[in-house]
């Protein structure tokens, strides 16, 4: 894949959607350990509301941008405005052309990320999804720049972000309903965190199902 087109990058949607589907009761449960238990359902029937606003859309800026609304209304609460901002700061970040370069997809995310922090107001180490999304959208960035393929760059970022997803089983919460339970946060796995582990992954296995003989 030298370039994407809008079709991979529903692809891409439609497999983060169906993954998180799967994963709707662990995410639920990660959740109910530190917050509500409504991290997984949200996500789940979030990225679903997206399916058909995106598939009109008609190039790999308008898919981000169409999913962006359905997330934050359908997610609700403090992970939709977030998950809304990723996506809708992902599309206004990158010229709106027929086809995308994998950096600039990686440009997409980084913009994402950087939304996602100056919203939520937190760092890595706080114990949130910027646990995660920090280390994918760098490692996506890096394999890039250094010449990798972008399979092989999805392979990496789906890697450091459920790195970091499990790392924030070590850290206190400083955001969030989680931050209301203090140490009885540590041992348990950020639900918002490993969402976007399962982001990543979903796009890595999307890409190794469509490649065309490309690594
Ligand atoms: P709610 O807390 O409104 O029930 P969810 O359960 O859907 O929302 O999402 C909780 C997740 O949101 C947490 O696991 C965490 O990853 C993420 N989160 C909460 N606050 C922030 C923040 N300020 N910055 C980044 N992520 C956050
Ligand atoms: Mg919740």
């Amino acid at each position: 894949m030298t370039v994407l087109t809008t079709e991979e990058l529903r692809g891409m949607m439609r497999a983060i959607s169906e993954k998180l589907s799967q994963y709707r009761e662990e995410l639920d449960q990660l959740d109910a350990a530190l917050g509500d238990g409504d991290h997984g359902t949200g996500v789940s029937l979030g990225f679903q509301a997206t399916l058909d606003p995106i598939s009109t859309a008609d190039t790999p800026t308008a898919v981000w941008k169409a999913a962006a609304m359905p997330l934050m209304n359908r997610i609700g609460g403090t992970s939709g405005a977030l998950m809304g901002t990723l996506f809708l700061k992902g599309a206004m970040a990158i010229d709106n052309t027929e086809t995308i370069t994998p950096a600039q997809f990686a440009a997409m995310w980084q913009a994402g990320r950087d939304g996602v922090a100056q919203r939520g107001q937190a760092q890595p180490g706080d114990k949130t999804m910027l646990d995660a999304l920090t280390p994918g959208v760098d490692a996506l960035t890096e394999q890039l720049a250094g010449g990798a393929a972008f399979t092989e760059a999805l392979r990496a970022a789906a890697d450091a972000a459920q790195k970091g997803a499990e790392a924030t089983a070590t850290m206190q919460a400083r955001h969030g309903r989680a931050k209301y339970i203090g140490e009885r946060a540590i041992g348990h796995i950020d639900a918002g965190a490993r969402s976007v582990a399962l982001m990543f992954a979903a796009m890595r296995d999307y890409c190794e199902e469509n490649q065309s003989g490309q690594a």
